[in-house]
C-alpha cells in the first residue's frame, strides 16, 4: 500500500474499544458517553479488518484504546491475530495500555507472541497518579508492570509531559525506567477532543523545553534509533536506556509516517490530526467476503493527506480535532 506521496503504509494502529477505566484529565471528560456495543465491532470483524490490512501489506499492528485490555474476550482477538505473526506475514503485534490490568493479561499476551508493550504513566506519586487519571490506583500498574517483566515483555513508559502537573516529576521517572530496563518516551499534549476550558493551553510544556530541564542532570545523545512510531530517540548515558520524545506540535513528523487508524467502529482515520476518514464497518457488514472492504481500504489510502496542522492558540478554540484521542487511540 503506497499513499499520493511515495510512503508505504506498513503501521496499523486499530483502536478495539471507546471504553477505559481511567479517565485521564487530558484525554477524556468525566462523564463521557461511551458508544452502544452495535456500533462497535466485534471480535470476528476486528480480526477480518486487521487481516485484509496485513494481506494488503500492513506488518506492525498495535491495539490501543480506551483501554484494550478492558475489551472483553481481547485475548481471543490477541490469540487470533497471532497465526500472522507465526506465519511471518507481520512482524509485530504490541499494545499500548494504562497498565492496570497487566497483572492478569502479561503471561498470555507472552505466550500469545507479543514481545513488547507501552504503558502509558505521568507520574510515580500516588495522590498525582489519582489526580491525573481521576481515580487511579498507581500500585495496580506497577503490579501490572512486575507482571510484565516477568512475563519477559519489553515496556516502553509513555509519559505525557504536563506542565505544572508532572514537571517536577521527569528525572524521578527517568531513574525509575533506568532501574527498571524501560525505555520512555515523553509526548506533547495534542489538542484532541474537548476536556472543558483551556487547561490544555496552560499545560502545554513544549518538549524542547523538558529536554533541556532533562540535560540538567543527564547526559543524552541523539541518535538515529527507530521503532517505527514517531518519536525521536536519545540515549540516555548515565541510566543506559533510550528516552523518546513526540512531538506532533513543536516538530512536524508527518513526511515519514506510515501508519494509519482505525476506531472501533471501523472507521478509517488516515491522519490522526485530520477529520477524513473511511467507513470501512459498512464494507465489513455489507458482504461475507473482503473485496468490498480491501477496495475501501486502498480507495482511502489514495487519500491519505500530506500531514496534519495542530495548533494550540488561544484565539482558535483549544480542540484541534473534535473527536477525543480516546477514539483514534494514541
Ligand atoms: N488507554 C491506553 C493508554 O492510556 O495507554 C491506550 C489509549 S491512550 C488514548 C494512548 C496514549 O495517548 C496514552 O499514552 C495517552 O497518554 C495519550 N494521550 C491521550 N490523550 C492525549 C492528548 N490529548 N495528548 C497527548 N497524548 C494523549
Ligand atoms: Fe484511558 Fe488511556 Fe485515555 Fe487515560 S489516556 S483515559 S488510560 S484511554
Amino acid at each position: 500500500m503506497q499513499d499520493p506521496f511515495g510512503r508505504h503504509i506498513s503501521y496499523l494502529r486499530v483502536s478495539v474499544t471507546d471504553r477505559c477505566d481511567l479517565r485521564c484529565v487530558y484525554c477524556m471528560a468525566e462523564d463521557m458517553t461511551f458508544l452502544p456495543r452495535k456500533e462497535v465491532l466485534s471480535i470476528e470483524e476486528l480480526d477480518r479488518l486487521c487481516s485484509a490490512f496485513i494481506r494488503m501489506g500492513v506488518r506492525k499492528l498495535r491495539l490501543t484504546g480506551g483501554e484494550p485490555l478492558v475489551r472483553r474476550e481481547i485475548m481471543s482477538l490477541i490469540r487470533l491475530l497471532s497465526r500472522h505473526l507465526v506465519s511471518g506475514d507481520l512482524d509485530e503485534l504490541t499494545l499500548t495500555t494504562n497498565g492496570t490490568q497487566l497483572a492478569k493479561h502479561a503471561e498470555a499476551l507472552a505466550a500469545a507472541g507479543v514481545k513488547r508493550v507501552n504503558v502509558s504513566l505521568d507520574t510515580l506519586r500516588p495522590e498525582a497518579f489519582k489526580a491525573i487519571t481521576r481515580w487511579g490506583d498507581l500500585d495496580k500498574v506497577l503490579e501490572g508492570l512486575a507482571a510484565a517483566r516477568r512475563a519477559g515483555l519489553k515496556v516502553k513508559i509513555n509519559t505525557v509531559a504536563l506542565k505544572g502537573v508532572n514537571d517536577g516529576d521527569v528525572d524521578d521517572i527517568v531513574a525509575w525506567c533506568g532501574d527498571q530496563g524501560f525505555d520512555i518516551a515523553f509526548i506533547e499534549v495534542m489538542p484532541m477532543g474537548d476536556i472543558g476550558g483551556e487547561r490544555r493551553l496552560e499545560q502545554y510544556w513544549p518538549l524542547s523545553k523538558l529536554r533541556a530541564d532533562l540535560e540538567q542532570r543527564w547526559t543524552l545523545t541523539d541518535t538515529n534509533f527507530q521503532t517505527g512510531g514517531p518519536a525521536r530517540y536519545v540515549d540516555c548515558a548515565e541510566t543506559g536506556q533510550r528516552i523518546g520524545f513526540i512531538t506532533p506540535m513543536t516538530h512536524n513528523f508527518c513526511e515519514s509516517c506510515n501508519r494509519v487508524r482505525v476506531t472501533c467502529t471501523g472507521q478509517l482515520f488516515m491522519c490522526l490530526g485530520q477529520e477524513d476518514s473511511a467507513d470501512l464497518r459498512a464494507a465489513l457488514r455489507s458482504s461475507e467476503g473482503d473485496e468490498k472492504l480491501e477496495a475501501a481500504i486502498r480507495e482511502a489510502i489514495a487519500r491519505k493527506p500530506k500531514g496534519h496542522d495542530f495548533i494550540l492558540d488561544r484565539r482558535a478554540s483549544n480542540v484541534a480535532v473534535s473527536r477525543h484521542m480516546s477514539v483514534t487511540g494514541g
